[in-house]
């Protein structure tokens, strides 16, 4: 039997953070932090692996990002229907990754709004990369299915067990719909219902090209997406590292003294400047490891946790922050860098 590459992770590089080992985990319950706004604060561990909030309007309600799964997203809502029974009108996505969108079909009669370049990330990254899952699951099916007819019966139990596996894969891939934008945003949107007021801001490309913000200025309250992680060290892989830290610094511009993050507990103005100050050590840390003539393998190997963030979650993401800082510090000097001109002994000569 050739070998077979596990297709059902395939989501896990698109994820924020590790893919979750127990739905039981999920049992977050909606946090009120101010009138009519509200939080599910969630384990990464838990079938919804990405935060998420409700604002609560005078007709309406809206939704910022829908967690990982239709089951999560449903849950969500289930609980949403706990607090009001207003329609959930809007869901704001705050960027594409599945687990701040995949729960999206929960909320089927929302308005879907996020980012243009969010849009063109669901549907050019994520709806594709789901196309290529499905469709490499289905010729490692029939395959199986060509294997096993041909099998010894001592073979045959493997054979089957990856035929389940397989076909279960595709029956959940089969029930998740992608559900991009359809309200999009290049620079700032304003939502007014009542007295209640929430502006959407794109600020600049950070965890993602296209994180959009969502800042409540009567409550004082920024939901920030992935651009914050409270206490935990980022997933980069769709990064723009040396963006992020200005972006960063715009959203310390809002005037709001509570910063809900994509993944971790609901933080302050501190904690915001607390996670920016990450981003610029990790900076400063690569920048020295390269004026130190090491390359990208030595300075991953050479540079630690800073001890001031040993305590941070997903520690395993550390040495691709590294990496990605490395490449973008080096990205930017070549781009900088003076066109060469003729070797500088020739120069000399032509003095
Ligand atoms: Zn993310």
């Amino acid at each position: 039997m050739t070998a077979l590459k596990p297709v059902g992770f395939f989501l896990a590089g698109l994820v924020c953070v590790f893919c979750f080992s127990n739905p039981a985990d999920n049992n977050s319950e909606l946090k009120k932090i101010s009138e009519n706004v509200y939080v599910r604060i969630v384990s990464p561990d838990s079938n919804a692996v990405g935060n998420a909030g409700v604002v609560v309007f005078e007709r309406a309600a809206l939704v910022f990002d829908t967690h990982f799964t239709p089951e999560a997203g449903r849950e969500f809502l289930a609980q949403i229907r706990s607090i009001t029974s207003k329609p959930v009108r809007y869901v704001v996505n705050s960027h594409f990754h599945p687990d701040h969108t995949h729960g999206n079909q929960a909320f089927n009669d929302a308005l879907f709004i996020g980012s243009t370049i969010t849009r063109r990330d669901v549907l050019n990254v994520d709806l594709a990369s789901m196309n290529r899952a499905v469709a490499t699951a289905q010729g490692q099916l029939e395959k199986l299915r060509r294997d096993t007819a041909q099998d010894t019966a001592a073979a045959q139990g493997q054979h089957l067990r990856d035929l389940k596996s397989r076909q279960d894969y595709l029956d959940t891939m089969s029930r998740q719909k992608i559900i991009p934008p359809v309200v999009t945003l290049d620079d700032s949107l304003i939502i007014q219902d009542g007295k209640s007021e929430v502006k959407l801001c794109w600020l600049g490309s950070g965890h993602t090209e296209g994180d959009t913000v969502l800042f409540l200025p009567r409550e004082k309250i920024a939901f920030l997406g992935d651009l914050f992680f409270n206490e935990a060290i980022p997933n980069v892989q769709d990064a723009c590292m040396l963006d992020w830290i200005k972006t960063l610094r715009e959203t310390l511009k809002l005037e709001a003294d509570k910063f809900v993050p994509g993944h971790g507990p609901v933080g302050s103005r501190k904690d915001v400047e607390t996670f920016l100050g990450y981003l610029e050590e990790i900076k400063s840390l690569v920048e020295s490891a390269i004026a130190g003539g090491s390359n990208m393998e030595q300075a991953t190997r050479e540079i630690q946790v800073p001890e001031k963030y040993s305590s941070y979650k997903f520690k395993d993401f550390f040495p691709s922050n590294v990496q990605k800082m490395f490449s973008e510090i080096k990205a930017m000097k070549i781009a900088s860098s003076p066109m060469e001109g003729p070797p500088k002994m020739e120069r000399e000569k032509a003095k």
